[in-house]
This record gives structure tokens, C-alpha cells and sequence, in this order.
């Protein structure tokens, strides 16, 4: 079980509970970080005392230095204020719960150092796994999933021999919008697709949910993690979310593993593996949750599943520019500017302007990010 832990984007849905099980299990936090919430990061930094914490907007630095100002903490400011808080002496793992790509420069930073990784943030192997994953293997460090399905893969995997896996199937809830029509579709609001039936999370993951993006980014942080070709990662609908995935073998068998929707459990297990800790969180009853039900994903109604596998089959910066322009048209829905079906229709239309790069490097990967966020916003202002 880890001892220590530096915690990036302690202030969200992931960071929260990860002090939880942080809390429970009695693990020292060496570092914290946020973007602007500094009202809860100086909560955080009261209760769990780290002698560093890191503010992404740097115009609030001088505000949390004064708030945590005589109990010896030392205060940064930036993305390299994050960066150094990824590579704060003394921690096990670096918990990387930050959002969006913005996640994926400290990652890198907390693997150059040789810090063991316990990665949330999914952008980070969408845009840059080559990356990230050789990094990692040159270096010797672990990345362990946080993401319920890849944590679900991993120990589905556990004791098995990769050469026998047939297919992973990674489980869908389907969002809140599973059963309408493309029409109906059109015209829901951002207030109706962050209602995730099953999930309470930050509101980016909530929208990518609800039009099944978020699946499509983990078919591609799949790939990366686990190494297997996309014909080879399929996607299942199971409304219940008790299945969190599955991974089914050439003889036959098919493993799953099965819990409570709760972000906890895989997050306490990226801090124990392979040790299992004890807790008080709810008891999944089979009883209680009744029929398990299963259905094919509808590509054509939720376009994003198709456009994520087309970017990995294309491979190279596609990935980077489907993760861009679908950040920016996510932003672009949360603030009311464009409607839900717009989404799909801009990844697409960047997709399509884009030449790919075979073979980027990190700067191609920032680069390509920056400009298809770009042709998003300009194709909305035309
Ligand atoms: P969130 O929006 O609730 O929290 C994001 C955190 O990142 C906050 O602490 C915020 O301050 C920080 N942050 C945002 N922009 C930043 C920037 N530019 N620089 C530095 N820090 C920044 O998000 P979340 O729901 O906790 O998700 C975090 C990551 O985990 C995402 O990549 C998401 O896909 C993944 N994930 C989340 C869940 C979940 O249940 N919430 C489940 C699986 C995977
Ligand atoms: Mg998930």
C-alpha cells in the first residue's frame, strides 16, 4: 500500500475521493493541487497538512499563500507549480486526477521522475499514450488505472496470459439519453445530460458520458494500457453499471468484475494493489440490483463512439485532435452556445480538416490540441 501520495486536482469529483480513501486508509498526502478552487484546497491543506500545494491560476497564488500563510507550506503557482508537485520528493504514487489535457504534461513529469502513476485523467493516454506508456517502460514505472473500466481489465488480466485474451469488453451505462431518438436528442440541455444515472462526476466526464464519448476515450486509454489492437476492445451497453468490464478468454471463459458504482473502490485499489484494504463503503447486493441487462451501442445515434474508433484506427495526432475539439465543443455545450448534436459534428468537421502526423512527439501532440480547440471555436463564430 502506498505511504505517501501527491495528489493532482485534489478539488474535484476523483480528488475528493481520493482524500476519502486517503482518510480511511491513513495515507500521508505530500502534495496538492488545484486550478481555482482555493477555498476547498485550503480545507484540504488545513485537514491533511502537505508541505506543498500548487494553484493552477497563478493570480490566486498570493490569496492562498496569505490563507496558509504560518503552517509551513510551501505554495506554487502554474502548470509549473503543478509540474513540481508531480515531482515532489518522497511520495509512492502520484494521483493524476486532473481533467482534460492539461493532465497530461505533469504525468509526464511524475514518470521522468520515477514516480509511480495512479492515472483518472483519461486525455492524457488519448493524446499521448505512445508516449506516456514508453516513458513509463524505459523508466520502470507503474501506470495503474483509476478509471473503473481499465481497473476492472486489470484484474480481469491478473494471473492470466495476455496472448489468451480474445476481446476486453469494456461496460457502458449509456448515458442518460440511452433510449431517445436522434430528434429528441437534438434538443436536450446541458442541465438534462449532467444527470448521469448512475455516476456522480465532474461535469466534463458527465457530458462525454452522455454522448458516449467518454466510452470512446477509453477504448483508446485501453489500447494504451493494455497493449491490445481496437478490433480487440469492445463495447458493451449495461444500463446497471455493476459490471464495471469484462475480459473474455480464447477457450470460452469470460471474466468480470463486478461492485458498486463507486469511484472509491478503484481508486483505493490503485493506492493497495496488490494489497485489498478493508473499508466501510456500500456492499454491492445481487439481490437488491436485480436484472443485469446487456445491448449493442448505437454508433450512428451516438456518433463520438464511431469518431473515437476512427481516430484510433488513424492513429498518430488523430486521437490529440479528437480529444481537443471535443474538449472545446464540450465547453462550448456547457455554456449553452451550441446544441448536444453539434458535438459530434465538430469533432468530425476537425477530424476531417486534419492532416495526421504518424509519428508526433509531445510538442506535435500540445500543438495539434491547441489547434483544433482553434477550428472549434472559429467554426462556432463563423
Ligand atoms: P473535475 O472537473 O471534478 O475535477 C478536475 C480537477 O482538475 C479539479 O481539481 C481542477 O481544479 C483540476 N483542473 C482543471 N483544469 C486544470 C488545469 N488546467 N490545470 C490544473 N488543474 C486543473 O473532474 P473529475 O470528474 O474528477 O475527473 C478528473 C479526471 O478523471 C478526468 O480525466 C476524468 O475523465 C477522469 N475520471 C473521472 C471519473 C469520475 O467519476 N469523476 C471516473 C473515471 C475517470
Ligand atoms: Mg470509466
Amino acid at each position: 500500500m502506498a505511504d505517501s501520495i501527491a495528489l493532482l486536482g485534489s478539488t474535484g469529483s476523483i480528488g475528493v475521493q481520493t482524500l476519502d480513501v486517503a482518510r480511511n486508509l491513513g495515507i500521508k498526502v505530500s502534495a496538492l493541487t488545484a486550478y481555482s478552487d482555493i477555498d476547498l484546497l485550503e480545507k484540504q491543506a488545513r485537514e491533511f497538512r502537505p508541505p506543498m500545494v500548487a494553484i493552477g491560476d497563478d493570480t490566486l497564488a498570493p490569496e492562498l499563500e496569505n490563507r496558509l500563510k504560518g503552517l509551513g507550506i510551501q505554495v506554487l503557482s502554474g502548470p509549473e507549480g503543478i509540474r513540481a508537485a508531480a515531482a515532489v520528493d518522497g511520495v509512492d504514487k502520484v494521483v493524476v486526477a486532473i481533467v482534460g489535457i492539461a493532465g497530461l504534461l505533469p504525468t509526464i513529469e511524475a514518470i521522468r521522475n520515477g514516480r509511480d502513476v495512479a492515472l483518472a485523467n483519461k486525455e492524457t493516454l488519448v493524446t499521448a499514450g505512445h508516449i506516456v506508456m514508453a516513458e513509463a517502460e524505459s523508466r520502470g514505472v507503474t501506470v495503474f488505472p483509476v478509471d473503473s473500466e481499465h481497473s476492472a481489465v486489470y484484474q480481469c488480466l491478473a494471473g492470466n496470459r495476455k496472448q489468451d485474451v480474445e476481446r476486453l469488453l469494456l461496460t457502458a451505462s449509456g448515458g442518460p439519453f440511452r433510449g431517445m431518438g436522434y430528434d429528441e436528442l437534438r434538443n436536450v440541455t446541458a442541465e438534462q445530460a449532467l444527470k448521469h444515472p448512475n455516476w456522480s462526476m465532474g461535469s466534463k466526464i458527465t457530458i462525454d458520458s452522455a454522448t458516449m464519448m467518454n466510452k470512446g476515450l477509453e477504448v483508446i486509454e485501453a489500447r494504451w494500457l493494455f497493449g491490445f489492437s481496437p478490433e480487440k476492445i469492445s463495447v458493451l451497453v449495461h444500463p446497471q453499471s455493476i459490471i464495471h468490464s469484462m475480459v473474455e478468454y480464447k477457450d470460452g471463459s469470460v471474466i468480470a468484475q463486478l461492485g458498486q458504482p463507486d469511484m472509491r473502490i478503484p481508486i483505493q485499489l490503485s493506492l493497495t494493489w496488490p494489497e485489498r484494504c478493508a473499508n466501510e463503503f456500500p456492499r454491492l447486493d445481487l439481490i437488491k440490483s436485480g436484472v443485469l441487462t446487456f445491448e449493442e451501442p448505437d454508433m450512428e445515434k451516438f456518433r463520438c463512439l464511431r469518431l473515437a474508433y476512427d481516430a484510433l484506427e488513424e492513429g498518430g495526432t488523430m486521437p490529440a485532435v479528437l480529444n481537443g475539439a471535443n474538449e472545446a465543443a464540450v465547453k462550448l455545450f456547457l455554456e449553452g452556445r451550441i446544441g448536444f448534436c453539434a458535438i459530434p459534428q465538430l469533432i468530425e468537421k476537425t477530424m476531417l480538416a486534419h492532416e495526421v502526423n504518424t509519428s508526433p512527439e509531445l510538442d506535435d501532440i500540445i500543438e495539434v490540441d491547441k489547434w483544433a480547440k482553434r477550428m472549434v471555436g472559429d467554426s462556432v463564430c463563423i
